[in-house]
């Protein structure tokens, strides 16, 4: 009898918790996320699907691993381009492995002749993405240990590593700096140096172009590579199922996996399975014109979501159409928009990375980041299928001259069908493998919004609070639009009776795939996260969330307003707003008061407007007003939250309350800040931050 997912997912809980009884947890570490850990019980342990990645590379005859640890697709997309180009330029047997796949406990047994390779993002506070949590509880652990016992366990592991951080945060690239560390302190040897891309200073691509050069040089020496002309070899298969039509049952037209397109769909719902959840209301929370932020309530009732105040909504996005015909238009494949396409991996260690059959209009529109930054490697691979001589130069010469790929791309905003155009005019782009772009183009990814309601107050509607991303870029005709945040804002025209609502001229298929979005739906899951309030509301806590980054705050303060009105003692709760102006983009103005009438005292609104003054304030001004309260509630153990801007206003703000804490307690401002990182330490400093 065939097996069904619950009896699947009950098997692998039971396996999970055998093999984890008998390895006294040791290798299971903790699992944070608790929607990533349901689906690698259900997916991971499949039968059939080995954890072991010696046996897997030995039975595929891979000598060359690549494993990520992604979280919004550019790792994971980083290490198909390495596995390819190992491929292509060496010769190597590459395969490309996600950390969540495998088990490590035998990684002392990989062979002399074999390397790995580790391209590791960064998330947050210095975590791990979700798929890479067991991955470095394990390595980092303090009493890690392997199958055979031999010390140095990895001596016979080679590895290169490659991070991919964001300067601006306090823990710059822990990942790849603490798992190279654990890798060597074990016997690794590491090739190359360990590259570090920063994301913060807006260089990621360039840093990974500039590490992986010399890495290969290095690799080449020590393994005995011989370098060839690189040839591009499909990874991917692609076949036309003329025996199809879009109106074929079997036929993904973007329903995401297969409950979704048979209608059958079901929990647990979580980033490979998102809940197609109603939008019960929607609203605009700005007062002036060019500027939008969305209120959103999402209704998760039907479903078995269930979040906790602080938690994050992924949402997950549908492409333009303006930009889905741009993208078919420049590759020749208007006409053919519709026809059914099966495609598969050519190597078996490969995943495609949607379901198929599908039409190339439902990938463009619902599969792949079309409209993302464009890469200059990928550039460099279209560059032999131009449609003219001109253009394979110019492509050429984009691909290999950073300068000039910034004046004539990154500096423009264009995305890859905007670049293609400009490149060559009205010829069509038809001789470029379409695998190629299944390749090149990072597969869609939700986008996260921290949830501005409390679980306590609305338990099934899950609020967002959301700023639309629109960018005027000179010289161009359209505006560089965000793709999730333009597409919230058509479903919100919609909801609010415009049949077809058209933000900026953009198209969206807002009742989606088979109409199944119809009547104002959008795919989400919940990620949970550790922002959290104090257990004790009894606490005091002091929150900095200028625009957007009010967002939790909001959750806050409605759930310690809920929980005053309801007779219990509630802690000081003071919140620090800014925006720019009182009358234009001031959120929640009104329900402010309504909070203060149940707080009264407790609760104390400070705003910083910061074009309403001759000078410009904004909210570490305000804190630094008032630094002898924040210090007198730190004393108290208040909490202390940061939310909104990474890049600047986390840092201004962690050392303006560095300067308050010296001045105030007359300690020198190396000591406060020590305090601070103190308090970052004992969770009483949080930031939710991006
Ligand atoms: P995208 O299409 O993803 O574009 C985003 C940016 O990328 C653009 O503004 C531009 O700078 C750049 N870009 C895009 N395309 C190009 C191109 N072709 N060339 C050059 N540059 C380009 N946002 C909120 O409003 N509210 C929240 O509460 C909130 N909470 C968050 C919580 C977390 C944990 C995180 C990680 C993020 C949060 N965000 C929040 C940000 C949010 O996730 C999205 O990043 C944001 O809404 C933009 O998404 P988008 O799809 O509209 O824009």
């Amino acid at each position: 009898a065939q097996l069904d997912t619950l009896d699947i997912i009950v098997l692998a809980v039971l396996l999970v918790g055998t093999v984890a009884y008998f390895t006294k947890g040791t290798y299971w570490g903790v699992v944070k996320d608790p929607y990533a850990s349901s689906y690698a019980a259900a997916n991971g342990n499949k039968p059939g699907k080995t954890r072991n990645i010696i046996e897997k590379m030995e039975e595929s005859g891979k000598n060359c691993v690549v494993f990520y640890g992604s979280q919004t697709g550019t790792a994971e997309d980083y290490a198909s381009r390495l596995a390819k180009e190992g491929k292509s330029r060496f010769g190597l047997e590459t395969m490309v492995a996600d950390l969540e796949d495998y088990d490590y406990e035998n990684l002392d047994s990989f062979p002399e002749d074999k390397i790995a390779m580790f391209v590791l993002a960064t998330y947050g506070e210095g975590e791990p993405t979700d798929n890479a949590v067991d991955f470095y509880e394990f390595i980092s652990g303090e009493d890690v240990s392997f199958a055979n016992g031999g010390d140095p366990p990895l001596e016979n592991l080679k590895f290169v590593a490659f991070g991919l951080g964001n300067n601006t945060y306090e823990h710059y690239n822990s990942m790849v700096r603490n798992v190279t560390a654990a890798l060597e302190k074990l016997g690794a040897t590491r090739i190359g140096k360990a590259g570090e891309g920063d994301d913060g200073a807006g260089t990621m691509e360039e840093d990974f172009l500039a590490w992986k050069d010399p890495m290969w040089t290095d690799l080449a020496e020590k393994m005995g590579l011989e370098e060839r002309e690189a040839v591009y070899e499909p990874v991917f298969g692609i076949t036309e199922r003329e025996d199809l039509t879009k109106e074929s049952p079997e036929v993904y037209l973007g329903e995401p996996n297969k409950m979704h397109l048979e209608g059958t769909s079901k929990g647990p719902f979580n980033a490979h399975n998102p809940y197609i959840a109603p939008i019960a209301e929607s609203k605009e929370l700005f007062t002036v014109k060019d500027r939008n932020c969305l209120h959103m309530e999402i209704d998760v009732s039907g479903s078995n979501l269930s979040y906790t105040t602080g938690d994050h909504i992924a949402v997950w996005p549908t492409n333009a159409g303006k930009e889905v015909d741009r993208f078919l238009d420049v590759l020749g494949l208007t006409s053919k928009r519709d026809s059914v396409i099966s495609v598969k991996a050519l190597d078996p260690t490969a995943k495609v990375p949607f379901p198929t059959p599908t039409t190339y209009d439902a990938i463009a529109r619902y599969h792949m980041e079309i409209c993302a930054p464009v890469s200059r490697q990928f550039i460099a691979t279209l560059a032999p299928f131009a449609p003219t001589e001109e253009s394979k130069a110019e492509m050429a010469k984009l691909g290999s001259d950073k300068d000039y790929f910034h004046q004539k791309i990154s500096n423009k905003y264009v995305n890859i069908a905007q670049a293609l155009e400009d490149i060559c005019g009205s010829a069509k782009w038809t001789d470029v493998p379409f695998s190629a772009f299944i390749e090149g183009l990072n597969k869609v990814q939700p986008r996260y919004y921290s949830i501005s309601s409390s679980s306590l107050v609305q338990k099934q509607k899950i609020s967002i609070t959301a700023v639309v991303e629109s960018m005027e870029v000179p010289g161009r005709e359209d505006a560089l639009k965000g793709v999730t945040t333009n597409y919230l804002l058509a479903l919100k025209q919609k909801q609010h009776g415009d049949p077809n609502p058209d933000p900026h001229r953009l198209t969206y298929e807002i009742t989606g795939p088979r109409n199944k979005y119809d009547g104002v739906h959008v795919p989400v899951h919940v990620r949970h996260s550790n922002f959290k309030l104090p257990s004790d509301p009894s606490k005091p806590i002091i929150m900095i969330g200028p625009g957007t980054g009010v967002a939790p705050f909001r959750a806050f303060v409605q759930e310690r307003a809920a929980q005053a009105k309801g007779g219990e003692e509630v802690g000081k709760t003071m919140l620090f707003f800014g925006c720019r102006k009182s009358t234009e983009d001031f959120l929640y103005s009104d329900e402010w008061k309504q909070y203060q009438e149940d707080l009264g005292d407790k609760f104390q609104l400070i705003t910083a407007f910061s074009r309403e003054g001759p000078k410009k304030v904004y909210v570490q001004h305000r804190l630094e007003e008032h630094a002898k309260e924040v210090d007198e509630l730190l004393k108290q153990k208040a909490y202390f939250y940061v939310c909104g801007d990474a890049s600047q206003m986390a840092k201004a703000v962690t050392s303006t309350l560095g300067k308050i804490i010296s001045e105030q307690r007359g300690i020198p401002e190396s000591k406060a800040e020590d305090i601070v990182k103190g308090m970052r330490s004992a969770n009483q400093y949080q930031e939710d931050v991006w």
